[in-house]
C-alpha cells in the first residue's frame, strides 16, 4: 500500500543504520530540512480536484453546504484608487472565533464520514491516503525556509489512512496569548479587506457595514497527489469570482490578502522571499490561481490592488540566489510523507505519533497514547470501525 521504507536521495532517514551505533542502540529515525538537500527536478504533483465543500458559521456550525461561500466584487478596474479603511469597526464589530478550542481535524472528519462511501479514486483509495487541513501541509512545503516558527504534527493511522493534525507548540501557544494589541488589530484588518472585496451573492455588492466574524469559513475539500502519496486535504477559501475564465472549482477561487505598501526595491526583495513563499504555498497546493493583494498605507488603509497569479510567483524570486524554490518545497514535503507513512506502522487510532520541528534542526518523532495527543474523535473512529472492522490489531481496552 505504501513504501516502506523512506526514499533515498533527500529524504533518506538518519538511522544510524551505516557506521553508526550497533542495531540495539539504533537512535531514533529524524529527517533532515536542509533546502539543499531538496533541490532536484519538481515532484509529481496531480492536480487539485474539489471533492465537495463545507461551511462553517457565525457559531462555528459545520454545515455541507457552500452557505459561506463569498463572491469576489473587486471595485471597478479603471475607477478611482481603492481606500478602504481596513480598521473601520475594530474593536466594536470584532467577533473573533475562539482560538481556545482545539478542532483538529473534526470539521474535515465530519465531511469525510458524510462522502467517503462516495469517494472516487476506487476502492481502497483512502485507505492508502493522507488526510489532513491545507494550513498544515503549507507548514511543511515551507520549512525547508523557515527560520522562525517550529511546528508539530500529530500523526495516527486508522484502516490504512493517515491522518496528521497540527498541535500548538508551547512557544506558539504563548506567543498566541501574549498577542500585543497591534496585532489583534492587523488581524481584524486582513478579514476587513475580505469584507471589502466580497459580496454575498454572485454580481452583488460588498457591504462592510456587518460585523467581521472569524467564525465563519467556506472550506474545499481536494483530492491530489505528491509523488507517490495521495492527499485529501481541506482549505479556507476567501471567495470564487463568478466572472473567471474557469467556473469550475478551484480555477474559479480567488485567495485574498493585505500587505504593507513597499517604497524601495529592498522591500520587493524581501516581500519575494518572505511573504510570497507563504502565499504561494497556501494556493499552490489547493490549485487556486490568484492571490489579490491589497496593500495598506500607514494608516491602515488599502490604496492600491495587485493581483499574483500563483503560477507566476515563482518568476519573481527564480533570479535571487536567496530566494526560494517551489521544488526544494515540494521535495521535502514528499520525503515527510514518506517519512511519516514508513515511521507510522500500527493502525491504531490511540497510537500517536508527534513529529517536531524547529528551525536550525531536524524533525524528530516522539510516541504517545491516548490524551492529550490522540485526535482522531470517537465518534469517528466508532463509524468507520463499525462499517469496516480492522482485521484484530492491538487490543484495545476500554472504551
Ligand atoms: P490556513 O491555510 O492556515 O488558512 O488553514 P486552512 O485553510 O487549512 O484551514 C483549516 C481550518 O483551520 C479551517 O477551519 C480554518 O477556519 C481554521 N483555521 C485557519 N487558520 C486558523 C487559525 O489561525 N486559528 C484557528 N483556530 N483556526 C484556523
Ligand atoms: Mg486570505
Amino acid at each position: 500500500m505504501e513504501p516502506q521504507g523512506a526514499k533515498r536521495g533527500a529524504g533518506e532517514m538518519k538511522d544510524g543504520a551505516t557506521g553508526g551505533p550497533p542495531k540495539w542502540t539504533r537512535p531514533a529515525p529524524s529527517l533532515p530540512t536542509d533546502a539543499s538537500l531538496y533541490a532536484g527536478p519538481f515532484p509529481f504533483y496531480r492536480r487539485p480536484s474539489e471533492l465537495g465543500c463545507f461551511s462553517l458559521d457565525s457559531e462555528r456550525r459545520y454545515h455541507g453546504d457552500s452557505r459561506a461561500l463569498r463572491y469576489f466584487a473587486p471595485p471597478p478596474a479603471h475607477g478611482s484608487a481603492p481606500d478602504f479603511d481596513l480598521r473601520e469597526g475594530y474593536p466594536e464589530r470584532y467577533r473573533p472565533r475562539d482560538e481556545e478550542t482545539q478542532e483538529g481535524l473534526d470539521h474535515l472528519l465530519r465531511w469525510l464520514l458524510e462522502h467517503r462511501g462516495q469517494l472516487e479514486g476506487g476502492p481502497g483509495w483512502l485507505a492508502g491516503a493522507v488526510v489532513t487541513w491545507r494550513g498544515h501541509l503549507t507548514k511543511l512545503l515551507t520549512t525547508p525556509y523557515e527560520l522562525r516558527e517550529g511546528w508539530q504534527l500529530a500523526a495516527s493511522r486508522l484502516q490504512g489512512t493517515l491522518y496528521l493534525s497540527e498541535v500548538e507548540t508551547p512557544a506558539a501557544r504563548a506567543q498566541r496569548l501574549a498577542h500585543p494589541p497591534f496585532l489583534r488589530e492587523l488581524m481584524y484588518m486582513g478579514y476587513k479587506f475580505e469584507q471589502y472585496m466580497c459580496a454575498d451573492t454572485p454580481g452583488g455588492s460588498p457591504d462592510p457595514s456587518g460585523e467581521v466574524n472569524t467564525n465563519v469559513a467556506f472550506c474545499s475539500v481536494l483530492r491530489s497527489q505528491l509523488g507517490t502519496h495521495p492527499l485529501l486535504f481541506s482549505g479556507e477559501v476567501d471567495c470564487t469570482d463568478p466572472k473567471a475564465p474557469s467556473t469550475q472549482p478551484p480555477a474559479c477561487y480567488v485567495e485574498l490578502k493585505t500587505s504593507k505598501e513597499m517604497h524601495s526595491p529592498g522591500q520587493w526583495r524581501s516581500f519575494y522571499r518572505h511573504k510570497l513563499l507563504k502565499w504561494w504555498a497556501q494556493s499552490f497546493l489547493p490549485g487556486v490561481p490568484r492571490v489579490v493583494a491589497g496593500f495598506r498605507d500607514p494608516e491602515g488603509s488599502v490604496r492600491s490592488l495587485r493581483t499574483f497569479p500563483t503560477m507566476e510567483m515563482f518568476e519573481l524570486i527564480r533570479a535571487d540566489r536567496e530566494g526560494w524554490n517551489p521544488s526544494v518545497c515540494m521535495n521535502f514535503c514528499a520525503a515527510f510523507l514518506s517519512f511519516a507513512q514508513s515511521t507510522v506502522t500500527q493502525d491504531d487510532p490511540r497510537l500517536v505519533h508527534l513529529f517536531s520541528w524547529e528551525p536550525g534542526g531536524p524533525v524528530t518523532v516522539s510516541i504517545h497514547h491516548d490524551a492529550p495527543y490522540a485526535f482522531l474523535p470517537t465518534w469517528y473512529v466508532d463509524a468507520v470501525t463499525q462499517d469496516f472492522p480492522s482485521p484484530a490489531k492491538t487490543p484495545c481496552p476500554g472504551n
